[in-house]
């Protein structure tokens, strides 16, 4: 069997209009005599108002039952888009996580899917069905529903891949491609026409959304090559692939960044062996992600200034941990949430000198201030004011020539 994974996000299945275009482009694929999988997202909107929805209601809203709201989004889609290919003569039927089962496990909002039960869709294929599958979901051994991570559906898509054993995985969304950089941002951002999974999933855990890191893992893994297109123009898209495939003289292949960061300075902590680890296990003991970290060298040896970064929207559970943390000593806390993080990507950095001088040079000349710095192999991220993202973003740009990057 020939089969092909068509994996559509928000904005693509975002009204009814837009869902016809969808099943259109599915049909498209069925004439070309392939066996379709399709897995989509919820409308676009869904998710972030099913998720508001538990915050108001409860402080505390139980994680096991936050899943199960937040699942219902993809409910809909996948009903309305098996509805309309019925409706255009075609079979089709949607199949939830549990239905098939999806099998997950981990954490609540976070689960990873370990296994996809195969019989059901192998005989659905095999009767010219057209199943749509709910992405973002599944279910644990407890028989509870779980979600991936945001933005999952993604991963969803690449896992239906590895297990149906897909020729091709095709991401539509709404933009023709990966970019140099969002192209919601910075007009001149170029499409890219291949990328390597190490710089995309770099690309894509330092805030390109376009791909969820996730399922960029997986695709690594799992060596399943990624096609991800516009669902509203033909023009072809940007192939992520292996590094070995690809031929650019470029040194940088990308800017991400995030827009909501918060930063958190402790003044005057114990300069003595295990502070650190201190400082942050409860962070950690309540799922809080620490990203960046700088600790000051101490003047008099017994003192010093500990730095770190976390999303702002866990800025107000991580002050309290801090704040009543009995096992730290600190003389002020101070929180900063007007920054941004920053990051140039490209697995050329690792051979060519220069590359942080460049960077560092090109923000001081517009008298934009590091805060905070951190570096890989094939990233190096800086921490800025907020209001200099997007001076930022287009300097860097420029800086690195992306402007003329393929
Ligand atoms: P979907 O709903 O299809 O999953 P997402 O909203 O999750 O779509 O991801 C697509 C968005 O990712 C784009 O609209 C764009 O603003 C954003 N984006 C961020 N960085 C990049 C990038 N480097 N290339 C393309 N899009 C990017
Ligand atoms: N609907 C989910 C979300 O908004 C999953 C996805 O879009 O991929 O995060
Ligand atoms: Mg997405």
């Amino acid at each position: 069997m020939k089969i092909i994974v068509l994996k559509f996000g928000g904005t693509s299945v975002g009204s009814l209009e837009k869902i016809v275009k969808v099943t259109k482009i599915i049909i498209s694929y069925i004439k070309k005599k392939y066996k379709v999988i399709v897995v989509s997202s919820a409308m676009s909107g869904v998710t972030n108002e099913l998720l508001s929805k538990t915050k108001k209601i409860a402080q505390n809203f139980p994680n096991d039952e936050k899943d199960v709201i937040l699942s219902t989004g993809e409910q809909i889609s996948c009903a309305l888009i098996a509805g309309k290919l019925c409706d255009f003569g075609y079979k089709s039927r949607s199949w939830l996580g549990w239905q098939l089962p999806i099998l997950t496990s981990g954490n609540h909002s976070s689960s990873r899917i370990v296994k996809i039960q195969k019989t059901k869709i192998l005989n659905y294929l095999k009767k010219d069905g057209i199943p749509i599958i709910a992405g973002y979901q599944g279910i644990n051994n407890d028989f509870r529903i779980t979600t991936l991570e945001r933005g999952g559906s993604d991963t969803s898509a690449i896992l239906c891949a590895k297990f149906f054993d897909a020729e091709k995985c095709i991401i539509f969304t709404d933009v023709k491609g990966v970019y140099t950089t969002d192209p919601n941002l910075i007009k001149n951002a170029k499409k890219i026409e291949k990328i390597s999974y190490e710089e995309m999933l770099e690309m894509a855990s330092l805030g390109a959304k376009v791909m969820q890191p996730v399922s960029i893992q997986e695709a690594r893994l799992n060596r399943i090559e990624i096609d991800v297109r516009s669902t509203f123009s033909k023009m072809s898209g940007t192939l992520i692939t292996k590094k070995k495939d690809i031929l650019s003289k470029n040194t940088i292949r990308g800017i991400s960044f995030t827009k909501n960061d918060a930063k958190l300075t402790l003044i005057g902590v114990k300069d003595k062996p295990g502070i650190a680890a201190l400082i942050f296990k409860p962070l950690y003991e309540n799922s809080i992600n620490v990203d960046m970290v700088v600790q000051n060298v101490s003047a008099g040896g017994r003192e010093t200034d500990l730095t770190f970064t976390i999303k702002l929207e866990d800025l107000k559970k991580t002050r309290k941990l801090v704040e009543n943390n009995r096992y730290i000593k600190f003389r002020k806390l101070i929180v900063n949430r007007n920054v941004s993080k920053v990051s140039i990507v490209g697995v050329g950095m690792v051979t060519t000198p220069g590359v942080t001088f460049r960077m560092f040079r090109a923000l001081a000349k517009k008298k934009i201030n590091i805060e905070v710095i951190s570096t890989s192999e094939i990233k190096i991220s800086v921490l800025i004011n907020k209001k200099n993202l997007k001076k930022s973003v287009e300097i860097l740009h420029q800086e690195f020539k992306l402007n003329n990057s393929l």
